[in-house]
């Protein structure tokens, strides 16, 4: 028999199965609010008109080649990815202390942030990551080299806001050099952000342990419809003056999902390490995948070093949080009106592509089996799986399973 026969079967990934599940699933009723893509008002995917036209141009420009990019990829689109999330004005790029390479999205800006940790910091540096995280966390911090991640408490499960006091108690307790993996806003999969008081508490207990922030943001803009504001919590560490990683994803905010598009950031606390810190992540990349598509990234460098193109991208920013919000308002009120039992305010005052509803995992299966609704067994619903058509049959089936 074959070396390969006695491979065991892998247990499926918590969200990419559930798509799967709901893919089979005949009923014409069904509603999905587990994926973790943006859809529009009549539940398509969405690709940006600005995001169109700029490939239109690239297919019909007879100078656009299929060349390799560098392990580290293309510059004008590291550049702006730089500018971007930390601000064009940021101390750290005018010191010059910020090394920036291409990445496959967020997930591979985590896995070679990670990987390089492991190769030149210590393998065995102590990660912490919030109690509640995007599950890919706990698979990509091993698979980089480093021990599984520890956790820090996040959420006041009867609030629906963050836990600060358990959280500042927590990092409190973790050795200088831990790595601190933050969400640098709309938090998945909670929706609740820390408020802007509650990150100088966090700024001030990482300074305090001698902690490494690494910020994964994976929806900047996507979440308050501003750039400025979702990047506000990245800014105010790298004004800090800290050594910090940034991974940064245009997955959500250009809908380039599948074009694995997004960015690393290694700021260091002081200039002179960058020509060797960007030697050993082109090394790392090399060894991994030896270098980056181009499609996406040619595209995202062309939106953001345009300003028209910029400005178009900043209004479909607004448009799709515009419309992930009303379904928080329509979601709630629908639950209100139903006078179903609890306290449904976490709907509206969480942010992002998802709301944590706080309903049990029986629940989440009881609204699969008998409404064909599917959600994460956490209770996770994206809301952009939502559309006017669907809120109140789900609002209905909420209140069933509550009751
Ligand atoms: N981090 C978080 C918190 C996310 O929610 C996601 C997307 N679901 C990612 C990283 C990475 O996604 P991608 O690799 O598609 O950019």
């Amino acid at each position: 028999s074959s070396i390969f026969s006695s491979v065991p079967t892998a247990p499926p990934d918590a969200i990419l199965g559930l798509t799967a599940q709901f893919r089979a699933d005949p009923d014409p009723r069904k509603v999905n609010l587990g994926v973790g893509a943006f859809r529009t008002s009549s539940n398509k995917p969405y690709v940006l008109p600005v995001v169109r036209r700029v490939e239109q141009q690239l297919a019909d420009d007879p100078s656009a080649t299929h060349e390799y990019l560098p392990q580290d990829g293309l510059q004008s689109f590291c550049d702006a990815s730089a500018r971007l999330i930390l601000g064009a004005d940021s101390p750290a790029l005018a010191d010059g202390r910020v090394t920036t390479v291409q990445a496959l999205s967020g997930t591979g800006a985590l896995r070679v942030g990670f990987a390089f940790v492991a190769n030149f910091i210590s393998s065995s540096t102590s990660v912490y990551v919030p109690k509640q995280t995007w599950s890919n966390h706990r698979n990509v911090i091993p698979a980089a080299g480093l021990p599984r991640a520890l956790e820090y408490r996040y959420l006041d499960p009867r609030t629906g806001a963050v836990d600060i006091a358990a959280l500042v108690e927590d990092l409190d307790k973790a050795p200088a050099g831990s790595i601190i993996l933050l969400h640098g806003c709309a938090h998945n999969p909670t929706g609740a952000d820390p408020t802007q008081p509650q990150w100088l508490q966090i700024l001030d207990v990482v300074k305090r342990r001698k902690l490494v922030p690494f910020f994964d943001n994976a929806y900047q803009g996507f979440a308050s419809g501003s750039l400025e504001t979702d990047a506000w919590s990245v800014r105010t560490f790298v004004a800090a003056g800290l050594d910090m990683l940034v991974a940064q994803s245009y997955a959500k905010n250009m809908g380039m999902y599948g074009e694995r598009v997004g960015a690393l950031s290694v700021v260091a606390s002081s200039a002179g390490a960058e020509d060797a810190v960007r030697s050993q992540l082109k090394a790392t990349i090399r060894a991994m995948y030896s270098s980056p598509p181009k499609h996406g990234a040619m595209v995202a460098a062309a939106i953001l070093g345009d300003e028209k193109l910029f400005a178009e991208w900043e209004g479909e920013l607004v448009k799709m949080s515009a419309r992930i919000m009303d379904m928080r308002v329509k979601l709630k009120a629908a639950l209100e009106k139903n006078a179903t039992p609890g306290n449904w305010d976490r709907i509206t005052s969480q942010i992002g592509m998802f709301s944590y509803t706080g309903l049990t995992s029986q629940q989440v299966t009881f609204m699969r089996e008998k409404y064909h609704v599917y959600m994460t067994a956490n209770g996770r619903i994206s809301m952009a799986g939502l559309t006017d058509d669907t809120v109140q049959y789900v609002a209905d089936a909420m209140k069933d399973a509550v009751e």
